[in-house]
Protein backbone atom coordinates (compact mmCIF):
# COMPACT_ATOMS: atom_id res chain seq x y z
CA UNK A 1 0.00 0.00 0.00
CA UNK A 2 2.66 2.19 0.82
CA UNK A 3 4.73 1.58 -2.53
CA UNK A 4 2.65 3.53 -4.37
CA UNK A 5 2.57 6.90 -2.74
CA UNK A 6 6.11 6.80 -2.21
CA UNK A 7 7.19 6.53 -6.01
CA UNK A 8 5.16 8.90 -6.59
CA UNK A 9 6.77 11.60 -4.47
CA UNK A 10 9.50 10.77 -5.21
CA UNK A 11 8.72 11.48 -9.23
CA UNK A 12 6.77 14.53 -8.03
CA UNK A 13 10.55 15.54 -6.19
CA UNK A 14 11.96 14.82 -9.06
CA UNK A 15 9.95 17.15 -11.41
CA UNK A 16 9.12 19.58 -8.49
CA UNK A 17 12.17 19.71 -6.38
CA UNK A 18 11.26 20.91 -2.51
CA UNK A 19 12.66 24.44 -2.39
CA UNK A 20 13.44 26.32 1.03
CA UNK A 21 10.91 27.98 2.24
CA UNK A 22 13.37 31.00 2.89
CA UNK A 23 15.68 31.31 0.51
CA UNK A 24 13.95 29.48 -2.22
CA UNK A 25 17.14 26.88 -2.65
CA UNK A 26 16.54 23.26 -4.08
CA UNK A 27 16.35 21.12 -0.81
CA UNK A 28 18.32 17.59 -1.20
CA UNK A 29 18.30 16.00 2.52
CA UNK A 30 16.14 15.00 5.00
CA UNK A 31 14.45 18.36 6.24
CA UNK A 32 11.74 19.02 3.25
CA UNK A 33 11.01 22.67 4.14
CA UNK A 34 14.52 24.83 4.91
CA UNK A 35 18.26 24.49 4.18
CA UNK A 36 20.87 23.91 6.48
CA UNK A 37 22.04 27.29 6.48
CA UNK A 38 18.85 28.65 7.09
CA UNK A 39 18.31 26.58 9.74
CA UNK A 40 22.09 27.60 11.38
CA UNK A 41 20.91 30.83 11.20
CA UNK A 42 18.01 31.00 13.52
CA UNK A 43 18.38 32.46 16.39
CA UNK A 44 16.67 30.34 19.55
CA UNK A 45 16.66 31.70 22.79
CA UNK A 46 19.00 30.49 24.95
CA UNK A 47 19.14 29.33 28.84
CA UNK A 48 19.43 31.11 31.36
CA UNK A 49 16.11 32.76 31.10
CA UNK A 50 13.60 34.60 33.81
CA UNK A 51 11.87 32.40 34.99
CA UNK A 52 9.04 34.60 34.43
CA UNK A 53 8.59 36.41 31.16
CA UNK A 54 11.16 34.10 29.38
CA UNK A 55 13.88 36.56 28.76
CA UNK A 56 17.07 35.83 27.83
CA UNK A 57 19.12 36.84 31.39
CA UNK A 58 22.67 37.37 31.78
CA UNK A 59 24.76 35.38 34.45
CA UNK A 60 25.05 31.66 35.92
CA UNK A 61 21.92 29.04 34.88
CA UNK A 62 18.87 29.29 37.60
CA UNK A 63 15.58 28.35 38.08
CA UNK A 64 14.70 30.82 40.30
CA UNK A 65 16.28 34.23 38.46
CA UNK A 66 13.94 36.77 37.75
CA UNK A 67 14.66 40.09 34.88
CA UNK A 68 14.55 43.55 36.57
CA UNK A 69 11.54 43.84 34.59
CA UNK A 70 9.57 41.05 36.21
CA UNK A 71 10.95 42.33 39.83
CA UNK A 72 9.65 45.69 38.79
CA UNK A 73 6.32 44.74 38.07
CA UNK A 74 5.66 41.00 38.18
CA UNK A 75 2.95 40.22 35.66
CA UNK A 76 0.18 38.23 36.06
CA UNK A 77 1.27 35.40 33.65
CA UNK A 78 3.05 32.56 35.54
CA UNK A 79 5.17 31.89 32.67
CA UNK A 80 6.07 32.94 29.52
CA UNK A 81 8.44 30.93 26.64
CA UNK A 82 9.41 31.58 23.13
CA UNK A 83 11.41 29.45 21.03
CA UNK A 84 13.57 31.99 18.88
CA UNK A 85 13.93 35.63 18.80
CA UNK A 86 11.98 37.40 16.06
CA UNK A 87 14.31 38.41 13.35
CA UNK A 88 14.50 37.88 9.69
CA UNK A 89 14.50 35.86 8.09
CA UNK A 90 12.05 33.80 9.88
CA UNK A 91 9.88 36.57 10.61
CA UNK A 92 8.66 36.09 7.07
CA UNK A 93 7.07 32.36 7.73
CA UNK A 94 4.81 33.87 10.47
CA UNK A 95 3.99 36.83 8.18
CA UNK A 96 3.37 34.85 5.62
CA UNK A 97 1.39 32.32 7.79
CA UNK A 98 -0.70 35.14 9.68
CA UNK A 99 -1.36 38.22 7.14
CA UNK A 100 -1.40 35.89 3.98
CA UNK A 101 -3.10 32.52 5.65
CA UNK A 102 0.07 31.04 3.45
CA UNK A 103 0.09 26.89 5.11
CA UNK A 104 2.46 26.22 3.49
CA UNK A 105 4.83 27.71 6.04
CA UNK A 106 4.02 25.56 8.25
CA UNK A 107 6.41 22.31 7.98
CA UNK A 108 8.82 25.07 8.08
CA UNK A 109 7.94 26.28 11.78
CA UNK A 110 7.23 22.70 12.76
CA UNK A 111 10.84 22.08 12.29
CA UNK A 112 11.77 25.10 14.32
CA UNK A 113 9.82 24.12 16.91
CA UNK A 114 11.15 20.12 17.03
CA UNK A 115 14.74 20.61 18.48
CA UNK A 116 13.05 22.66 21.43
CA UNK A 117 11.55 20.80 24.71
CA UNK A 118 8.67 22.73 25.69
CA UNK A 119 7.45 23.13 29.01
CA UNK A 120 5.35 21.05 30.83
CA UNK A 121 2.20 21.88 30.53
CA UNK A 122 -0.58 20.67 32.75
CA UNK A 123 -3.19 17.73 30.92
CA UNK A 124 -6.02 19.46 32.16
CA UNK A 125 -5.07 22.54 30.90
CA UNK A 126 -6.87 24.39 28.72
CA UNK A 127 -5.02 25.49 25.52
CA UNK A 128 -6.33 29.21 24.14
CA UNK A 129 -4.94 30.79 20.80
CA UNK A 130 -4.52 34.75 20.86
CA UNK A 131 -7.41 35.46 18.80
CA UNK A 132 -6.34 35.57 15.26
CA UNK A 133 -7.28 35.50 11.90
CA UNK A 134 -6.32 32.30 10.90
CA UNK A 135 -8.98 30.31 10.35
CA UNK A 136 -9.75 26.73 11.61
CA UNK A 137 -8.33 27.48 15.48
CA UNK A 138 -11.15 27.49 18.09
CA UNK A 139 -10.61 31.25 19.08
CA UNK A 140 -13.98 32.01 20.67
CA UNK A 141 -12.90 31.22 24.65
CA UNK A 142 -11.47 34.79 23.83
CA UNK A 143 -12.61 37.74 22.28
CA UNK A 144 -11.28 40.76 21.49
CA UNK A 145 -13.78 42.87 21.74
CA UNK A 146 -12.47 45.81 19.29
CA UNK A 147 -9.09 46.38 17.17
CA UNK A 148 -7.20 48.64 18.76
CA UNK A 149 -4.66 51.38 17.18
CA UNK A 150 -1.32 50.05 16.48
CA UNK A 151 0.85 49.11 19.73
CA UNK A 152 4.35 50.15 18.22
CA UNK A 153 4.65 53.51 18.66
CA UNK A 154 3.08 53.65 22.28
CA UNK A 155 4.91 53.70 25.38
CA UNK A 156 4.86 50.94 28.20
CA UNK A 157 1.58 52.89 30.00
CA UNK A 158 -0.27 53.64 26.77
CA UNK A 159 -0.05 50.37 25.31
CA UNK A 160 -1.55 49.14 28.96
CA UNK A 161 -4.18 51.89 28.81
CA UNK A 162 -4.69 51.07 25.23
CA UNK A 163 -5.15 47.55 25.71
CA UNK A 164 -7.48 48.25 28.38
CA UNK A 165 -10.97 45.72 28.38
CA UNK A 166 -9.56 44.83 24.82
CA UNK A 167 -10.55 40.86 25.11
CA UNK A 168 -13.62 39.15 26.70
CA UNK A 169 -13.97 35.23 27.79
CA UNK A 170 -17.62 34.99 26.47
CA UNK A 171 -18.39 31.37 28.38
CA UNK A 172 -18.30 32.60 32.41
CA UNK A 173 -17.25 29.26 33.91
CA UNK A 174 -15.47 27.40 32.19
CA UNK A 175 -11.54 28.48 33.46
CA UNK A 176 -12.75 29.11 37.05
CA UNK A 177 -10.26 26.57 38.69
CA UNK A 178 -8.30 25.66 35.50
CA UNK A 179 -4.63 26.26 34.65
CA UNK A 180 -4.27 27.94 31.11
CA UNK A 181 -2.20 27.81 28.69
CA UNK A 182 -2.60 31.19 26.11
CA UNK A 183 -0.42 30.23 22.81
CA UNK A 184 0.51 33.45 20.79
CA UNK A 185 2.67 33.27 17.29
CA UNK A 186 5.27 36.78 19.16
CA UNK A 187 5.62 38.24 22.56
CA UNK A 188 6.77 41.83 22.38
CA UNK A 189 6.49 43.50 25.03
CA UNK A 190 4.58 41.26 27.07
CA UNK A 191 1.92 43.84 27.51
CA UNK A 192 -0.93 42.29 25.16
CA UNK A 193 -0.74 38.51 27.19
CA UNK A 194 -0.73 40.26 30.28
CA UNK A 195 -3.76 42.03 29.45
CA UNK A 196 -5.20 38.54 27.89
CA UNK A 197 -3.58 36.84 31.61
CA UNK A 198 -5.80 39.27 33.41
CA UNK A 199 -9.10 38.90 31.28
CA UNK A 200 -8.60 34.87 31.97
CA UNK A 201 -7.78 35.89 35.96
CA UNK A 202 -10.19 37.83 36.79
CA UNK A 203 -12.83 34.70 34.62
CA UNK A 204 -11.57 32.24 37.57
CA UNK A 205 -8.82 30.78 35.77
CA UNK A 206 -6.43 29.71 38.17
CA UNK A 207 -3.00 30.31 36.22
CA UNK A 208 -1.56 31.44 32.97
CA UNK A 209 1.30 29.89 31.24
CA UNK A 210 2.08 31.35 27.79
CA UNK A 211 4.00 29.90 24.81
CA UNK A 212 4.99 31.98 21.87
CA UNK A 213 6.72 30.93 18.69
CA UNK A 214 9.28 33.95 18.99
CA UNK A 215 9.92 37.10 21.10
CA UNK A 216 11.37 40.46 19.95
CA UNK A 217 14.25 40.99 21.57
CA UNK A 218 14.67 45.06 23.31
CA UNK A 219 17.62 46.43 21.55
CA UNK A 220 20.10 47.32 24.75
ZN1 LIG B 1 17.43 28.42 2.94
ZN1 LIG C 1 11.21 38.64 33.26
Amino acid sequence: MHGLPLLLKAALDLLLPPRCLLCGRFLHGECRALCSDCLKAIKYIRLPVCRCCGAEVSGEANRRQLCGSCLRRPPPFKRAMAVIHYNQPVSQLLHRLKYSGDTTVLPGLAKIIETVQMPEIPQSAIIIFFPTRIKDIRTDLLRRVRDPPPQTSLDGVARRKNLHSAFIVPENNLLRGRSVCLVDDVFTTGTTVAECSKTLLDKGAEEIQVLTFARVTASK
